[in-house]
């Protein structure tokens, strides 16, 4: 069994005591040790202050993309170590941890290519505007990087791609981090730090890991720092409530719960019914459904109902179950048993809100060379609600697992009532080939989310599935979704920096903001 170090202020440093066991969720067997106790996180702050921050401001953006891209190479050239960490610690099959490692490596990559593209300048300068009548006098929004750290707090379900999609954009921006993935699967982080480290290519303070609990590390956080969450609903909201980041207007940034729904409209294609099918199937099982973006909500017109649900039961019905390290196996365990124990529970509160099971079972499962007694093996469940709109745990609790609901609606007005009362989502995805439809859905649902994904005729065979964050496209949204908003290009840069408009002679502006 190994234990996890943290990696602060430029070393590897284990915590006092027994620390908290991290399992093989699919023997329940431990792995590995991680403890936080007696570190001096105020320090850790104080190092990426002082020495991260100017370090990373010292260097151009094409300077920090090259950075980037030294840390996406050793990553995809340690990806079969990683893959088999993730194996080990997160449960997941090897399709399921190659999504998570190769979304690191690509993540990180596409923000070494923004880096290079930005060139040689520190900072972003938008255009000038004239502001009086004089032609002389001007004023230029400028975004400079904030002069603090960057913590981010990680959820347990993307150890690798999380901790890599967070770090890219907060380095390319100039701002030093400090990140703290979710301990029960950080063998996976710890690995890839481990690796990032190695590189020699971090500049020095620009990158700390903490393996194990927060501590006080968030009491450390200022005016000039940003704070950058994912995980539960309730975490989210007791971290921005927290009295010094009220007080002194810490940014923060929270990706939490969302009931992502997918809606087939009425005239779809035979081809853009199959991308609909595949697009469900794989996002209930993808991960054990453990994805922030994974479809909970499956609307379809009432007429064409049933068809579904047998279309789907076939589907669903083919994945194998089992020891994730199985060539066969395509879904593995839950992370850990009290995601066990929250999905059986989930399950059961969506039935008593007016859902049936119309297939599978919560905790009766097939499964290939493992042991339903030792793991966190849980069964895909497809639910069906046919009053939709009164079954409100439906619309209101996610089930972080391999179950979703479907539910008839009859008019597109009533298929964007429905989603809407999800309280805001990461994404939804619409089905259809009429233009009119797909436009009234797409407007409808756009307020309530941070993506819309469009399947149609002509891209059902190219376009990717629902649940893929890409690092070109924002990722978050309002409401339930946390109200926050990653990646998107250059636009999950400006988190970390500070907009500022300067005002003065244009030819002096035009001067000073180049470089
Ligand atoms: P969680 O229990 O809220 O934990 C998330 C992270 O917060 C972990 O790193 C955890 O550390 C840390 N944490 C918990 N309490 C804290 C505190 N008082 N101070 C500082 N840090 C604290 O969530 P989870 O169980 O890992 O994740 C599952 C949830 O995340 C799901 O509900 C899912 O919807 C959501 N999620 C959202 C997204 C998204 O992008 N929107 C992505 C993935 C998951 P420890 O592990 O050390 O306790």
């Amino acid at each position: 069994m190994i234990t996890l170090e943290s990696f602060l202020r430029g070393e590897w440093v284990a915590g006092r005591g027994a620390g908290a066991t991290l399992l093989d969720p699919t023997t329940g067997q431990p792995v590995a040790t991680a403890s936080t106790e007696g570190l001096d996180l105020g320090a850790a702050v104080r190092h990426a202050r002082e020495v991260g921050g100017p370090a990373l401001r010292a260097l151009t953006f094409a300077e920090r993309g090259a950075v980037l891209k030294a840390l996406s190479k050793a990553i995809h050239e340690h990806r079969d170590a990683l893959i088999d960490a993730s194996i080990l610690n997160a449960g997941t099959p090897r399709s399921d941890a190659k999504f998570d490692v190769d979304g690191a490596s690509g993540t990180l990559a596409y923000y070494a290519s923004l880096g290079k593209r930005l060139g040689d300048a520190r900072w972003i300068a938008e255009e000038s505007e004239q502001l009086t009548q004089s032609v002389r006098f001007h004023g230029r929004h400028v975004w400079v990087p904030l002069r603090g750290v960057a913590v981010h707090v990680n959820a347990f379900n993307f150890p690798a791609w999380g901790l890599a999609e967070k770090l890219a954009v907060a380095l390319l921006a100039g701002v030093p981090v400090i990140s703290k993935p979710a301990t029960a699967t950080a063998l996976t982080s710890y690995r890839m730090a481990k690796v990032m480290v190695e590189t020699g290519a971090l500049p020095p303070g620009s990158f700390q890991l903490l393996s194990g609990s927060a501590g006080d590390l968030l009491d450390h956080l200022g005016p000039q720092d940003a704070l950058a969450f994912t995980g539960s609903a309730d975490t989210g909201l007791s971290l921005r409530g927290r009295h010094n980041v009220l007080a002194s207007s810490t940014r923060v940034n929270v990706e939490a719960d969302s009931l992502n729904a997918a809606i087939l409209c009425e005239d779809a294609s035979d081809e853009t019914y199959g991308a609909f099918l595949r697009d469900v199937a794989q996002e209930v099982t993808q991960k054990s459904g453990q994805k922030c973006t994974a479809t909970r909500r499956v609307l379809v017109p009432a007429a064409q109902v049933d068809r579904v649900q047998a279309d789907l039961i076939d589907r669903i019905g083919r994945v194998v179950i089992g020891n994730p390290a199985h060539k066969d196996v395509r879904m593995g365990p839950l992370a850990t048993a009290q995601q066990k124990a929250d999905y059986v529970a989930g399950v059961e509160k969506l039935v008593a809100s007016g859902a049936r099971i119309v297939w599978g079972h919560p905790t009766e499962v097939e499964l290939v060379d493992a042991d339903a007694r030792a793991g966190f093996f849980v069964g895909p469940v497809l639910l069906r609600a046919d009053d939709p709109a009164s079954a409100a745990a439906v619309h209101e609790h996610e089930v972080f697992g391999p179950c979703t609901t479907l539910l008839p609606y009859q008019t597109t007005e009533e298929a964007i009532a429905l989603v809407a009362k999800g309280g805001g989502g990461l994404v939804a995805s619409v089905y259809g080939d009429d233009r009119d439809q797909l436009g009234a859905l797409v407007l409808g649902l756009a307020p309530f989310h941070g993506r819309v994904l469009m399947g149609s005729k002509k891209v059902a065979d190219q376009a990717i599935s629902p649940g893929l964050v890409l690092p070109s496209c924002v990722h978050g949204g309002p409401g339930r979704a946390g109200g926050g908003e990653e990646l998107g290009g250059e636009r999950g840069l400006r988190f970390y920096m500070q907009r500022c408009a300067v005002q003065g002679d244009r030819a002096l502006l035009d001067k000073m903001l180049v470089g």
